[in-house]
């Protein structure tokens, strides 16, 4: 039986459906198997080796195969791999609930389980609005929520998130949302602060508060970087203001940290930037450093103690899923926070990321790249037509698929969110492979940008 590349490829194409993916592109988009990962790299079948820059969507940590992370996996597979988590419980969930909370921000004691990102937020979504109609105010049941947030892909996470690519078809199933305009600094003004025009644009968040509270349930945001969104940046102070803002109007504040959790902004969790505690708190994706699917919603006592109630009121939240806090997934996730505890995760990643944005910022310089911004491990640069007056290329254009192609060839994973080049590597990753990874950039962003 033939065994390179081709003839996974092959078989692939036959049966599976590809997520966010045009079927039709691999007719000449090559595929890509894989057949292991170790580290920041993954290894196709002919042995072909690719740095992997996205950390496989935003998920891996602690690179492929971690050592640490596997035995944890592996010796809970051996007591207990799955068990109903209603009536039921065991030690990995009960171990993580601990370490989760000892690790969020104080006050958020609580711990509801479900098993990918978009599940954690119809958790917070419906935990919120079902919070107020328990204390008796029923009216409370719409969102605010951001210009261009993402939130993930079932029904009530698509309609609180607001990118059109995502959202545009499916609008006639989706409930409606107040939306209110990013506080994004990609848009502020020249000789403005990141900080300033956050600031200004908050004023627009106050006005939704002021004449949508009594209606509203909670306001839902991606603390810091909107990623899906092109990695759009802003200023701390804005999840400060909103804190205030949400107490003073009696509305829930979620903070989507599904992506920017887990250190990825240079803190564990992106709220302490702004010394804040959101109601209901989101995570997935690096929870478990990225080895096996589960999410977690955070919440607190107040929460809590307005779901807790005689049965036959009917107060409770009976939100399932059949895997909801999966043994293997917890153990994977335990391991995880373990390496926080035992190693200066934080503090390597404050050196990884100086040297990454010092490298990065060199793309500055080039004709089509209007800014390179950095929070963290997140660092992006935006392609631009005209680079004076910013005018984005026509997304038709697929540029960033001519430099994803490239990288790819060079060995390098690199996924551009439309003109958005972007590293979200893993914190193993070293200088020189930051060095590649801004090379291989370099070049990718030359040639998608020459005719
Ligand atoms: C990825 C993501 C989600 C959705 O998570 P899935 O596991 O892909 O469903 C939600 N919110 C944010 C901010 C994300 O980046």
């Amino acid at each position: 039986m033939r065994t390179d590349n081709a003839a996974y490829v092959e078989r692939d194409l036959a049966h599976v459906w590809h997520p966010c993916t045009q079927m039709k592109d691999h007719e000449h988009v090559p595929l890509i198997p894989i057949r292991r990962g170790e580290g920041a790299w993954l290894e196709d079948f002919e042995g072909k080796r690719y740095l992997d820059a996205i950390s496989s969507w935003w998920v891996n940590l602690f690179g492929h195969a971690h050592p640490r992370i596997n035995a944890a996996v592996r010796a809970q597979l051996e007591r207990l791999e799955q068990v109903i988590l209603a009536g039921f419980t065991h030690e990995p969930v009960i171990r993580l609930s601990e370490a989760l909370t000892a690790v969020a921000p104080a006050g958020l004691t609580r711990c509801f389980y479900a098993d990918n990102g978009s599940s954690a937020v119809e958790v917070a979504v419906k935990m919120s609005f079902h919070y107020w109609r328990n204390v008796g105010r029923g009216a409370k049941r719409r969102f605010i929520t951001l210009s261009n947030s993402y939130h993930g892909e079932t029904l009530g996470a698509l309609a609180v998130g607001n990118v059109d690519l995502y959202k545009d078809i499916y609008k006639p199933l989706l409930m409606d949302v107040i939306t209110v305009p990013s506080p994004d600094c990609y848009e502020r003004e020249p000789g403005e602060s990141w900080a300033e025009h956050t600031r200004r644009k908050f004023a627009l968040m106050e006005a939704a508060l002021a004449r949508h509270a009594h209606e509203t349930a909670a306001v839902i945001l991606e603390p810091l970087v909107q990623c899906a969104g092109g990695m759009r940046m802003y200023d701390p102070v804005y999840l400060t203001l909103l804190r205030e803002a949400c107490d003073r109007h009696e509305v829930h504040l979620i903070a989507d940290e599904i992506a920017v959790g887990f250190g990825r902004t240079g803190t564990m969790f992106a709220c302490e930037q702004a010394g804040i505690r959101p109601d209901l708190m989101c995570l997935s994706k690096g929870l478990t450093a990225g080895y096996l699917p589960l999410s977690a919603v955070l919440t607190s006592e107040p929460v809590y103690a307005a779901f807790y109630d005689e049965y036959v009121k009917l107060n409770a939240f009976l939100h399932s899923h059949s895997f909801t806090g999966n043994p293997l997934a917890c153990s994977a996730a335990l391991a995880c926070l373990e390496i926080f505890r035992s190693e200066d995760v934080l503090g390597r990643n404050r050196a990884l990321s100086a040297h990454l944005g010092e490298r990065a910022r060199t793309l500055q310089d080039h004709p089509h790249v209007a800014e390179v911004r950095q929070r963290g491990m997140i660092v992006a640069a935006e392609l631009v037509r005209d680079k004076a007056t910013r005018e984005p290329y026509p997304w038709q254009q697929r540029r960033g698929l001519t430099l994803y192609r490239h990288a790819l060839a060079r060995g390098v994973l690199l996924r551009p969110v439309g003109n958005v080049v972007y590293f979200m590597p893993p914190y193993v990753v070293t200088p020189e492979e930051i060095d590649l990874m801004v090379e291989v950039a370099r070049e990718g962003i030359e040639l998608a940008t020459c005719a």
